[in-house]
């Protein structure tokens, strides 16, 4: 049976240079980059290395970057960590609607510590309102997270207007003499290596990323934290990551993390228009040849790799499932509610209403899809289409 793979934002085969180029700091260079012998000394010189590679990709500084286990942990730390690195009565925190987990339960478990959480609207495209976010800041609100690629839907937020709204409240608050800090984080594991990013020149505070959505390994992930800018550590221990993130450091992980950033670099262009190329034709395709599909989130202001459609009267459960029998991986919603029947609360979000939301796939493309393989997809998601419809009107007659 053929196999598929079209599930890319759920996470990425580790590409095999990235796993060559870690091998040896498994049982060759093996020691503690915090030991003072040679041995210990050989990984922290890879690990320094490493550091900077990754930062300059983004242009931050070596001393700006702060590895963890994953993005998830990433957006803990910058949530929370700011939250109680701010010793103030009153703290206001504005997010989205759309947020990953990884950034709305951090908010969910904040309100129990008596933080107040701001959840803005997104309109039918998916996009963050940006006139709400301005009506939402108040003199209390100490950081608004904002992702940069929402991981359902694909559609890009228009994070530069948004850190320039956060810019001009922080000149405001400087004329005011208001002394509470203001910081904006965005979410980029989706958009990490896949878009070009630049920290000063989007003026980002904090930014998480995870090398596993980008052809790494998985449990090693990043949080770029802004010179200056002050957060409490969540794992206390030894003085390891500036005293921001006790544990030995995961060297095979971050060399891992480094070689897949250098080869997306040197890959991201010709790979991008290769991947909008294939989107665009598979898109097309559905909607043309299914009756009643609608695609989900703006057409253009989204990841290249990304389709998310909603195909009327179908669970995408059954889709997904039925699909699965063919050899081809996607996904319903998200990989986290993939296991749960609640629909989205991205797609919920941009007012699809259930029935929709709940009869929605996600396919999203990677290095290794082929058209030939879309075009496989489509004929066997046209047949799983009739026979579940023809199921569905069984039992309707009946
Ligand atoms: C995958 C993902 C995460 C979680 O990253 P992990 O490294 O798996 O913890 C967070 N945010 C977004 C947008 C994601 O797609």
């Amino acid at each position: 049976m053929r196999k598929i793979y079209l599930d890319y934002a759920a996470t990425t085969p580790t590409d095999s240079r990235v796993v060559k180029a870690m091998k040896p700091y498994f049982s060759k260079i093996y020691g503690n980059a915090s030991s003072l012998h040679k041995i210990g000394q050989k990984s922290k010189l890879a690990m320094n290395k490493a550091r900077a590679e990754i930062a300059q990709f983004i242009n931050a500084r070596s001393e700006e970057i702060i590895f963890t286990s994953g993005g998830t942990e990433a957006n803990n730390l910058a949530i929370k960590g700011i939250f109680f690195a701010l010793n103030l009565p009153h703290k206001h925190i504005i997010t989205s609607k759309i947020e990953h987990h990884a950034v709305l339960e951090p908010c969910r478990f904040l309100e129990k510590q008596n933080a107040t959480i701001t959840h803005l609207p997104v309109d039918k495209y998916g996009l963050v309102n940006i006139i709400k976010l301005q009506q939402a800041i108040k003199d209390e609100t100490i950081l608004i997270s904002i992702m940069h690629a929402n991981n359902e839907t694909g559609v890009i937020q228009p994070i530069k207007e948004i850190s320039q709204i956060v810019q001009a409240e922080k000149e405001r608050r400087q004329k005011e003499k208001i002394n509470i800090p203001i910081y904006f984080h965005t979410d980029a594991v989706q958009t990490f290596s896949h878009l070009p990013l630049d920290v000063h020149q989007l003026n980002i505070d904090l930014l998480s990323a995870s090398a596993h959505k980008l052809y790494g390994p998985k449990g090693i992930g990043l949080l770029y934290l802004k010179q200056g800018v002050k957060i409490e550590s969540l794992i206390h221990g030894g003085e390891h990551e500036k005293g921001k993130r006790a544990s030995t450091e995961n060297i095979p992980g971050i060399v891992g993390f480094a070689k897949a950033v250098e080869l997306a670099k040197k890959e991201m262009n010709k790979e991008q228009k290769r991947l909008m190329k294939m989107r665009d034709y598979f898109i097309n395709k559905i909607i043309d040849s299914i009756k009643d599909s609608h695609l989900n989130g703006h057409a253009k202001m989204r990841l290249a790799n990304n389709i998310n459609i909603s195909i009327k009267g179908i669970e995408g459960e059954a889709m997904m499932i039925n699909l699965d029998s063919f050899g081809i991986a996607c996904s319903t919603g998200s990989a986290c509610s993939s296991t749960s029947l609640e629909p989205s609360h991205v797609l919920l979000a941009m007012s699809l209403g259930p029935e929709l939301a709940h009869s929605s796939l996600r396919f999203t493309l990677g290095r290794w899809t082929k058209k030939k393989d879309l075009d496989y997809t489509i004929k066997k998601l046209i047949f799983v289409v009739n026979r579940l419809r023809n199921i569905s009107s069984l039992k309707i007659k009946i």
